[in-house]
């Protein structure tokens, strides 16, 4: 079985890669290396010892798109591809927009005029806003504070309507908690570029020396120490929740949370780093950052029940293989 990775070059898409071509899939790897790097490409080949094609082409463009459905027979997609800073699409709203809308639109028109019928869709928590933990599937989704969370949600209607409209369609939208970590060889990883807007690069780059202290964004929140609480899941055990999604398609559209169903605050999330890796994360309390919700954690059940999938790796294998990662750089 042959699948499209769109944004494959990327962080969660370089380690379904993998997790795929382990599992036995030919792949097809397509991505525009906005936010990633050729060398990725190559790592995935070194670390499973496969081979596939890799295209450097905007997911945007209908014409290279179509050319690659032409020339490949496929017979699924999962996509990735997209601008994922929450704090710049709130000055580049309509870059989130254009690239986060517009490149799902060319890939789901393409499946179904190709009639590639599985499409994989890359959500996120965010769609929740600040409802009641634990987050489930069935609740009602508030806007978010900004373009980002907003395209998420977007996406999801696009596609609803597109799968009520041809019932062969069938699409899983897999709403990500908080990926940290890496692959456990350390050949890729996250790679953010320029200053990190997510706590765990943030603290690896402290670690390394190549920032200075952490900045903990408040710590008066309704929380287990005052600091924001989040779902931190394993990149890996994400990779391996794509390829149960995969396994389990059917037609029509199913949403699932991959997450652990823990919840870790900043303080914790530091503390354990101490622990794993015996570094000292130097940091200061400073205001909230505008947008944040408190607490953020996964209802589980539905992931484990209909796709027999669940988080298999702890805190400190995360924290491990984030710090293994950032220490070859
Ligand atoms: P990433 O930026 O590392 O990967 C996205 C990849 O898509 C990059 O390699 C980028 O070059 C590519 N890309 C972007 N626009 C493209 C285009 N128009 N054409 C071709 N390639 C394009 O991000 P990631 O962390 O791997 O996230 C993957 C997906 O998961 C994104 O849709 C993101 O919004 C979503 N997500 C991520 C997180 C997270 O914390 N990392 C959480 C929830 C959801
Ligand atoms: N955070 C922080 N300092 C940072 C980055 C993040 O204190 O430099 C906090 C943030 O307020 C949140 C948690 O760490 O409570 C996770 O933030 P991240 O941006 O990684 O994920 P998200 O908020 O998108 O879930």
């Amino acid at each position: 079985m042959t699948i499209l990775v769109a944004g494959g070059a990327g962080y969660i898409g370089s380690h379904t890669c993998v997790v795929l071509l382990e599992a036995g899939y030919d792949l097809v790897v397509a991505d525009n290396l906005s936010n990633s790097r050729k060398e990725t490409i190559d790592r995935i080949k070194k670390i499973t010892g496969k081979d596939f094609v890799f295209y450097k082409i905007d997911l945007r463009d209908v014409e290279k798109v179509e050319e690659l459905f032409i020339n490949h027979h496929l017979d699924g997609v999962m996509h990735f591809a997209g601008y994922k800073a929450v704090g710049e699409s709130v000055y580049k709203p309509l870059d989130y927009y254009y690239n986060n809308l517009v490149t799902t639109m060319v890939l789901s028109m393409a499946c179904i005029k190709h009639k590639v019928n599985k499409f994989i869709f890359s959500s996120s928590a965010t769609v929740y806003g600040n409802n009641k933990v634990p987050f489930v599937e069935t609740m009602d989704l508030l806007p978010a504070t900004n373009p980002y969370g907003e395209s998420k949600a977007m996406n999801e209607k696009i596609l609803m309507d597109t799968a009520k409209a041809y019932p062969d369609f069938s699409v899983s939208i897999l709403r990500y908690f908080n990926p940290i970590g890496a692959h456990e060889s350390g050949l890729i990883g996250e790679l953010p570029k320029g200053i990190p807007n997510n706590l765990m690069p943030y603290i690896t780059q402290v670690a390394k020396g190549k920032l200075e202290k952490l900045k903990i964004f408040g710590n008066d929140y309704p929380t287990i120490d005052g600091t924001g609480v989040r779902d931190y899941i394993h990149v890996m055990d994400l990779a391996e929740g794509h390829v149960a999604a995969l396994e389990k398609i059917r037609p029509g559209i199913h949403v699932y949370n991959l997450g652990t169903g823990q919840g870790t605050s900043v303080l914790q999330l530091i503390n354990t780093f101490k622990e794993v890796n015996g570094i000292d994360i130097p940091y200061e309390i400073v205001g909230r950052r505008a947008g944040d919700i408190p607490i953020s954690y996964a209802d589980v059940s539905k992931a484990r029940k209909e796709l027999g999938w669940t988080a298999k790796r702890g805190l400190k294998e995360m924290l491990r293989d984030a710090w293994n990662f950032e220490k070859r750089l």
